[in-house]
């Protein structure tokens, strides 16, 4: 099957080399122009890890990252919780997603500077047009192009946007220094404010992620400073090094972010197919983008396997198989950064809310056992799809 991939990410690398090992004619386009490297630190869960150990990255990714540190929850002084990360990994998420990208392209042509502008269904397929201009069919083609996805815009989710924000704002500040070396790592909660802080674990920097809840609107980053350096002194004396540099940090030196989930009725339409954060989206916070990426992508291969001539089938398996999971991560990460930084009776119920439903729908993950090993060659064309 001749399959066209949207995006050279995490998701988008992992699918194509898992469906070029299933004997598909595979093809991954990104609008950048050259594969990612650097950026903010990112940590790949145990599940995340065993689909790369699937795709044969795990050499790749062991080599650039290192263990992930331990967490604690705190409350001012007061250490509520730990959290484990054993088998989990951490680097630059540029540098993760480009090594995966890299070992993908020994098997799957990866064009970059190609940015997809149109999809078109036709008797033959689904035919892809391209800002330079040209156009080619394919049997499929998936959208593994991210929170702002073109594909699911023009293909799948066409006349609603499902994006879903809370009003909640993440303010991203690298500070200089670690809290103890590179094991450990924090979640501190404050009023009406939390923080992440992740020590990087190439040198020696340290990663505060404050969130806060300032309602709809765009805000001002520098201005909101003094409150995140305010949850670090109350959390004692091992963040003090880093208060004074996060009061004073410099407007290029800090990003703002939205808090923002993908929350799509459906993940594929006729021979178009979501996967990763333009599928799901469950926010930078949850620490399980990677996790959803890189699982779905399997599973999605792995349907297609089991019937190669029925997309929408494949696609339908691979929704009901994946959904529970991304429902139950979606409204944990919500809940907790809602309760987190909740105001008032109504907020603190709507968290409450959000958490239950994440109870409610929480699910063992479901990675394929041998995700990239072909059952049978795979022969016939496609069907039309629906
Ligand atoms: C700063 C940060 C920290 C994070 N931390 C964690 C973490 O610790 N753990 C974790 O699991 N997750 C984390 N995440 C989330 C995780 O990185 C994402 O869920 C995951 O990378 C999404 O991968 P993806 O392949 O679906 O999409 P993306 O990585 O967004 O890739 C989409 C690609 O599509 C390309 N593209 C977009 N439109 C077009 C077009 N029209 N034509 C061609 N190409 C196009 C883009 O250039 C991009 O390369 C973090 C995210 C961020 C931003």
């Amino acid at each position: 099957m001749k399959i066209l991939i949207v995006g050279a990410g995490i998701a988008g690398s992992g699918a194509a080399h898992m469906l070029a090992r299933d004997g598909h004619d595979v093809r991954v386009v990104d609008a950048v122009d050259e594969p990612y490297s650097g950026g903010y630190q990112i940590l790949f869960d145990r599940t995340a890890m065993r689909v790369v150990d699937q795709i044969g990255a795990l050499n790749v990714v062991s080599e650039l990252s290192t263990p992930t540190a331990t967490i604690t929850v705190a409350r001012g002084e007061k250490i509520l919780a730990t959290i484990r990360t054993e088998g989990y990994r951490s680097a630059r998420r540029g540098d993760l997603v480009g090594a995966i990208a890299r070992h993908a392209a020994t098997r799957v042509p990866f064009q970059y500077g190609r940015e997809l502008t149109g999809i078109e269904h036709t008797l033959a397929g689904v035919r892809a047009h391209f800002a330079d201009g040209e156009s080619e069919t394919f049997d499929l083609i998936i959208g593994a192009d991210g929170l702002n996805s073109t594909v699911r815009r023009l293909a799948v989710e066409v006349d609603r946007s499902p994006l879903y924000e809370n009003g909640r704002h993440n303010l991203w500040v690298n500070v200089p220094g670690r809290v103890a070396g590179t094991t450990e790592a924090a979640i501190l909660l404050g009023d009406r404010v939390g923080a992440q802080v992740f020590p990087y674990t190439d040198h020696d920097e340290t990663l505060v992620l404050t969130s806060f809840n300032l309602g709809h609107g765009r805000h001002d980053g520098t201005a909101l400073l003094p409150r995140a350096a305010d949850l670090l002194a109350s959390a004692g004396p091992r963040f003090a090094p880093f208060v004074e540099h996060v009061r004073s940090a410099a407007p290029d030196q800090i990003r703002m972010t939205k808090f923002a989930q993908i929350r799509a009725s459906q993940w594929h339409a006729r021979n178009v197919v979501l996967i990763g954060d333009a599928a799901h989206c469950i926010d930078p916070l949850s620490g399980a983008g990677a996790h959803g990426g890189l699982v779905g992508g399997a599973i999605f291969a792995e349907e297609l396997r089991r019937t190669p001539a029925d997309i929408a089938g494949a696609a339908r398996r691979y929704t009901r198989r994946l959904r529970p999971f991304v429902r139950s991560a979606q409204l944990l990460t919500a809940g907790i950064v809602q309760r987190a930084t909740a105001h008032g009776i109504p907020q603190r119920l709507s968290a409450d809310f959000s958490l239950l439903g994440a109870a409610l729908a929480t699910r063992p993950a479901d990675v394929p056992q041998r995700s990239y090993i072909p059952r049978r060659p795979v022969t016939g064309r496609p069907r039309r799809q629906r």
